[in-house]
């Protein structure tokens, strides 16, 4: 499995400039630099199961409705970018609040990598808050598998991990090499890249 549903390089923006980075990236990134670069740079997608039950995941909140949520709404698949960071991409879902606080909500088919989901929904609130000009300060992952809503306070300290993610990404996707090898073997047994990056050639 990858950790997100959607090739990063279909996500692409159209033109030669490559410093803009996909959101759904800097998910890959966190969770495994070279996988992110064999999908970003090289164009390497591999399906497996897990990929087409978060694939199916994600259409149901991919159909751009707005809903009436808790006093407040809620707007499935909401276009997002930020000039400052050089990010772009999609929230599978936006809130607003009954006190018209927002939020980003990224979805997950589960909670296995949720310490590169949470980097990724940061990534959309540090976009949607330099879109509107508006404060937000949590960021969303809802899990389908155990439906748990993961909330992250967005802070000086958390948004400086998204662009120290997206800076490591712009890095290493300039650089002639692949990134090594770095995740626990276990993690790669369930990557769908695996036949593609080889993993265990890499190992010393
Ligand atoms: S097989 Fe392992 S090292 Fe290779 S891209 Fe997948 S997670 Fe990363």
């Amino acid at each position: 499995m990858t950790t997100t549903d959607t090739p990063a390089s279909a996500v692409r923006p159209p033109g030669p400039d490559r410093s803009w980075l996909p959101l759904g990236a800097l998910e890959h990134a966190t969770f495994c630099l070279r996988q992110a670069v064999l999908m970003l740079r090289d164009g390497a997608w591999a399906d497996d199961g897990a990929t087409v039950t978060g694939s199916a995941a994600h259409q149901r909140v991919d159909d751009g409705r707005s809903l009436s949520l808790r006093g407040g709404r809620v707007h499935h698949r909401v276009a997002l970018r930020s000039d400052t960071l050089r990010l772009h991409g999609f929230a599978d879902a936006v809130e607003r609040g009954a006190e018209g606080q927002l939020r980003p909500v990224e979805h997950k088919s589960t909670g296995r990598y949720l310490h590169a989901a949470r980097i990724q929904a940061l990534g959309q609130a540090v976009c949607l808050a330099e879109m509107t000009g508006q404060p937000v300060t949590e960021a969303v992952v809802y899990v389908r598998v155990d439906k748990q809503r993961h909330v992250f306070p967005v802070t000086d300290s958390s948004i400086g991990e998204v662009a120290q993610a997206a800076a490591r990404l712009e890095r290493a996707l300039t650089s002639p090499t692949l990134p090594p090898v770095t995740v626990a073997p276990a993690a790669c047994r369930r990557c769908s890249l695996q036949l593609i990056c080889l993993p265990l050639a890499q190992l010393p």
